[in-house]
């Protein structure tokens, strides 16, 4: 390791930036942020710096550096255009002790600015020694992503437990076990939805029943997308990380399955072989059982869980037993397949209102208010619509959509193996078994699916069969 890696307190302590360039700037903006008292010695400064002066931030003089500039001064920025001046700077700075960074002169350093990602208290800094700041930059922005942005807030309420916690708990090993029970079940994840009032409650809770009681475990109600792994939301990704149980079906592909904590129990409730799936009560009990048992569950849903979803049902039984739950919406299939297949579900000239309704046959009907859904400018998506299209197509033609109205089914959408089938109403149910299309497909109807052949740029040919998303990347 090159460099040692500390935080230090320079709160009201002199440092001194010479230069005034950009380089300069940043360093300022570094420095502001951690309350020191800065002066910036440069003949020119930028705006910025400008700014900073007149609104009493920070001290400017006007004029070259003088080796007095130094006496002082706790951290010490070399940032001008003169490499000469630069290292003359640090060598002075060197001689007398003092921190001292020369701008893009890593070798001669004697401390390094990290890439720091601050979530106070807490603050991540990443650093490669001088050897590639774009590269810091850019693992740093990959920890942005991956830390939650309400993490110092969850940092502060620990804080301000300690105390309490330490009352109810004198030995260390027992204050370590309820943090490791506190942060690993509720607390962090009611923190990071905003419900820090709830976060505190269950700490007290917790505090009151003691290290004996097996923890109660949580239920994440999670939204996988309709099939494409970009499309899942940084929190999905995260509850998908640190859960212990994985209860998922049929409709969440392998690539985001593959993302999943591997250590995770997996849990599979969609439809085996033989057709027939967990019935929704038992998956409602497996959520309760496993919760009770001190265990994170993952329920992965397919698409948005609040949208055909049965989300809803799933969390009743959850309140029921007092099982705490988190719902984390998706991208929901209409949503997908429409931009995967360059079908845009409003438009100004097209459609002014969009419906996504179920299509699903029960004893050779659907019940659905056919009046509405045949209004003009209208665009109507259909969920699970395959086994009942000769139905939906027959019942919108009779209440006087036009015959020709254009139509898509959307197969296994935003994935590698999307297809996209162009009908008409009336030509729908024979594009169904001519084209062999199967689950899961989403149907569209409207003025709008006229737009896929001029917005499905990179699907160049009509009713292409195959669609490459890899060219999406390049
Ligand atoms: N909660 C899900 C919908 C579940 S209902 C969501 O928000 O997307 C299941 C139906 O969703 C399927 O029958 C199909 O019509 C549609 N669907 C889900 N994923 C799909 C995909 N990748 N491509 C096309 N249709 C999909």
């Amino acid at each position: 390791m090159k460099h040692l890696p500390i935080f230090i307190s320079i709160r009201n302590k002199p440092c001194v930036v010479i230069g005034g360039g950009l380089v300069a700037t940043r360093k300022v903006s570094s420095l502001l942020d951690s309350g020191a008292h800065i002066t910036v010695v440069s003949p020119v400064i930028t705006q910025e710096i400008q700014q900073h002066v007149a609104t009493g931030k920070l001290q400017h003089h006007s004029r070259v550096f003088l080796d007095s500039d130094l006496n002082d001064a706790y951290l010490v920025f070399a940032a001008t255009n003169s490499r000469e001046i630069n290292r003359h700077i640090g060598k002075l700075a060197e001689a007398k002790h003092q921190l001292v960074n020369i701008a893009d002169d890593p070798d001669n350093c004697n401390f390094v600015l990290p890439s720091v990602l601050d979530r106070s208290p807490v603050v991540i800094a990443v650093s490669t020694g001088g050897a590639s700041p774009v590269l810091a930059r850019q693992l740093r922005m990959q920890l942005e992503a991956m830390i939650p942005s309400a993490c110092g807030r969850l940092a502060g309420i620990t804080e301000e437990y300690r105390k309490k916690v330490k009352s109810f708990f004198p030995k260390q090993t027992q204050r370590k076990q309820f943090w490791e029970n506190a942060l690993k079940g509720p607390v962090s994840e009611l923190v990071y939805a905003g419900q820090e009032a709830s976060a505190r409650l269950h700490l007290d809770e917790m505090l009151e029943q003691g290290l004996e009681t097996s923890p109660m475990g949580e239920v994440y109600l999670v939204g996988a997308g309709p099939g494409d792994p970009d499309l899942l939301t940084f929190k999905a990704v995260r509850l998908m990380q640190q859960a212990d149980v994985m209860v998922y079906d049929r409709l969440v592909s392998q690539p985001i399955l593959d993302m999943a904590n591997p250590e995770a129990e997996r849990l599979y409730v969609g439809k085996q072989k033989d057709d027939h799936a967990v019935p929704q009560q038992k998956i409602n009990d497996l959520l309760v059982e496993k919760a009770k048992q001190g265990k994170r569950v993952l329920r992965l849903k397919g698409g948005d869980p609040f949208i055909f979803g049965r989300g809803g049902e799933e969390i009743e039984t959850l309140t029921e037993h007092g099982v705490p739950f988190q719902v984390v919406p998706a991208v929901t299939a209409a949503s997908g397949c429409a931009a995967y297949a360059g079908i845009p579900l409003t438009h100004r000239d097209h459609a002014q209102s969009v419906t996504f309704a179920t299509g699903h046959l029960k004893d050779g009907t659907i019940n659905l208010n056919w009046e509405q859904l045949t209004q003009a400018n209208h665009t109507l998506v259909f969920y699970m619509g395959l086994s009942g299209i000769s139905e939906i197509s027959k019942q919108l033609q009779l209440h006087g959509m036009s015959a020709n109205m254009p139509a898509a089914l959307i197969e296994k959408g935003t994935t590698r193996n999307q297809r996209v089938h162009i009908a008409t109403l009336a030509t729908l149910p024979e594009k169904v078994i001519e084209s062999g299309v199967s689950a899961p497909t989403l149907t569209i109807i409207g003025e709008v699916v006229k737009l896929h052949d001029k917005l499905n740029w990179y699907q160049p040919e009509r009713h292409v069969k195959e669609t490459d998303f890899s060219l999406h990347n390049t």
